[in-house]
């Protein structure tokens, strides 16, 4: 599983970017940040007897990369589109057994538009009518969230984006077609965001068999197109008050990069609280087994989280870090055996972490599939939001989060033959 990982984000990076190439060292740009600092590329040297690449997983755990997979499917598409890189074919292992996944990808690239129209049809038929909605309004509320999810999806601006709408009423998935102010001002409807929030954790569902890896992370949306939230949150920390943020918390399953569970807050909330919200969300829908995140969510509080679900959680130590947790006075039996039971289990943990690094960081690199999920949201449908209040630019970003779930039944359609099917159990 762990390998094939690194494959799946190799053939991510090699769809999505052109990589640049000189004499035989290649340039794949970093995913961790968006793929958007400055400079930040990794030198791939794609040798078959030994392969070799700059990045932090490569250099701590010798094994092939997504950065180096990216590369063998670059010359390996570059092969077999032109014929005349046959150098190449020397130095680099061709495998067959990619042919497939290419079939299926670009078949899931080709249909997706029509799939997802028809998977986001199904998905908003389940949701009905909520009684908070007063007034008269030109669309049902099902509807509704369909355009302004397409809309988002689409990531053309309003006027642009009517003739999407015309061909999605066409083909009878709107009963009307709203005048092109209208999805504004959907978006500013407060009564949409828990919808969009049960729509994101219903469109996993279809993935329960197959998830059982989930990791962690936040990252920011801003209303500046031009702002980037690691240059805010790293290098010029001022962008972080002049510019309108939003932050989404998010855990997603390591194989599809599929987001079983959303918060979001204003940009300065700390990610450490949040993380019991998406683990108790994914918990009702996935049986877990490891749950990895980076060191801002080390607490006693959030290990025990994941460990009362039967699972394992990968989260680093601190180099401050202590191999005993807190001393508090404690009262009564009742919190004295509570405290016990986290301390017990930060020494296990602490141990672990430090006497089985090589164990413990071959689980935590699936980790950075979280950091795809932001890098594939962010690529797709933009980091930036083009709503004006804050209620439309937390539904906007909901908006992209349940459009990157679509995208990724979709992938699973064509490459895991997965059916999806929702609302198994009809809501009232
Ligand atoms: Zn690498």
């Amino acid at each position: 599983m762990e390998a094939n990982g690194r494959e799946q984000r190799g053939l991510e990076i090699a769809a999505k970017s052109k990589l640049e190439r000189s004499g035989d060292r290649w340039f794949v740009p970093s995913q961790s940040n968006g793929g958007t600092n400055h400079g930040g590329k990794y030198i791939v040297k794609p040798d078959v007897s030994n392969p070799h690449c700059t990045c932090p997983d490569y250099e701590t755990r010798q094994i092939k990369c997504k950065h180096i997979w990216a590369v063998e499917f670059t010359v390996q598409r570059e092969y077999r589109t032109d014929g005349q890189n046959e150098t190449f074919t020397e130095t680099v292992k061709i495998r067959k057994t990619y042919k497939q996944e290419w079939t299926s990808y670009n078949a899931a690239q080709v249909n997706e538009k029509d799939q997802f129209q028809s998977l986001l049809r199904e998905l908003c038929k389940g949701i009905g009518e909520p009684s908070q909605i007063v007034g008269r309004k030109r669309l049902p509320f099902e509807e509704m969230i369909f355009a302004t999810t397409f809309k988002v999806y689409s990531t053309v601006s309003q006027r642009r984006f009517m003739s999407d709408l015309r061909d999605a009423h066409a083909k009878g998935y709107i009963s009307k077609v709203p005048h092109f102010n209208s999805i504004s001002n959907y978006l500013e409807s407060e009564v949409l965001t828990p919808y969009l929030e049960m729509l994101i954790e219903e469109s996993s569902l279809p993935l329960t068999a197959i998830e059982s890896d989930f990791a962690v992370d936040s990252s920011g949306f801003s209303t500046c197109r031009f702002v980037q939230w690691v240059d805010a949150k790293y290098t010029n920390k001022s962008l972080m008050t002049k510019r309108e943020w939003v932050k989404v918390h998010l855990m997603c399953g390591v194989k599809t990069n599929v987001v079983t569970a959303v918060k979001i807050t204003d940009r300065f909330a700390g990610d450490s609280p949040i993380f019991k919200q998406l683990v108790d969300t994914t918990a009702q829908n996935f049986v877990m087994q490891e749950v990895s995140a980076d060191k801002a969510y080390l607490s006693a509080a959030n290990l025990q989280t994941v460990v009362d679900y039967a699972a394992m959680p990968y989260i680093p130590f601190k180099s401050n870090s202590k191999p005993t947790w807190g001393l508090g006075t404690q009262q009564t039996q009742d919190q004295n055996a509570r405290w016990r039971r986290k301390t017990n289990l930060w020494r296990q943990m602490y141990h672990f972490f430090s006497f089985n690094q090589s164990r413990f960081f071959q689980q935590y690199h699936k980790r950075s599939n979280v950091e795809s999920t932001f890098s594939m949201i962010k690529a797709k449908f933009g980091d930036s939001l083009r709503s004006k209040t804050k209620t439309a630019q937390i539904n906007e970003a909901l908006c992209k989060v349940l459009a990157h779930n679509i995208c990724c039944l979709i992938q699973s359609m064509y490459e895991l033959d997965l059916k999806p099917e929702f609302w198994a159990e009809p809501i009232n």
